[in-house]
């Protein structure tokens, strides 16, 4: 009889023979207790009475009816032992459940560890070019201050030939005149000249 238990048990084999159903093999279900001793599954039991078979208990010739059943006394027990043996189950599962949960916590902190050592390489990185980038604005504020400088020379020779320019042209106004007074002085021998020429005569 195929099961229509849809309990997992964690070691089916461990289970005592006196809380099997002999017609599906399993650990019962709603248990139900026949007048001739035996215990079966509530669903396993059904269809016989329906059908109008006889009981499946060995040595018992009975038509399977709800008359040859007996109202349950021990089952409760029964029952709560199942009861346990789903709920430890259901635990298992809930532990395997958590042992995966935990694994993919353990690879995502795995995952979360690489990204963290790859930021810290890039922040590495950006530290280094920061530095290089500092050291070449130093070198270019230096070259701006070397620039200014020559700037500033520049400014003064330009100056320097400026005043030399005018200290020409100073010069040159200063030979004109003196030209103007040796023409004058030479008009004027010129002229002394004649009178002594007169005075010789
Ligand atoms: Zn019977
Ligand atoms: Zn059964």
């Amino acid at each position: 009889m195929t099961s229509n238990n849809s309990y997992e048990y964690i070691d089916k084999a461990s289970i005592g023979e006196s809380l099997l159903c002999e017609l599906c093999h399993d650990p019962f279900i709603n248990p139900v207790v026949t007048q001739c001793g035996y215990t079966y599954c509530g669903a396993c039991i059904e269809p016989k009475i329906r059908s109008g078979s006889q009981c499946p208990s060995r040595s018992c010739n009975q038509l399977m009816t709800t008359a040859h059943l007996k109202s349950n006394t021990s089952m409760s027990l029964t029952i709560s032992i199942l009861d346990n043996l789903k709920q430890k189950t259901q635990l298992e599962q809930q532990t395997t459940q958590l042992d995966q949960q935990k694994t993919k916590l353990e690879q995502q902190k795995t995952e979360l560890g690489q990204q963290k050592i790859q930021l810290g390489q890039q922040k590495t990185k950006l530290e280094q070019q920061t530095t290089v980038l500092g050291q070449q604005k130093t070198e270019i504020e230096l070259q701006k201050i070397k620039f200014e400088q020559q700037k500033a020379q520049l400014q003064w020779h330009e100056i320097k030939i400026d005043v030399i320019q005018s200290e020409n042209q100073t010069q040159r106004n200063e030979a004109a005149s003196i030209r103007k007074q040796i023409t004058i002085l030479q008009k004027e021998i010129s002229k002394l000249k004649s009178a002594a020429l007169w005075l010789c005569k």
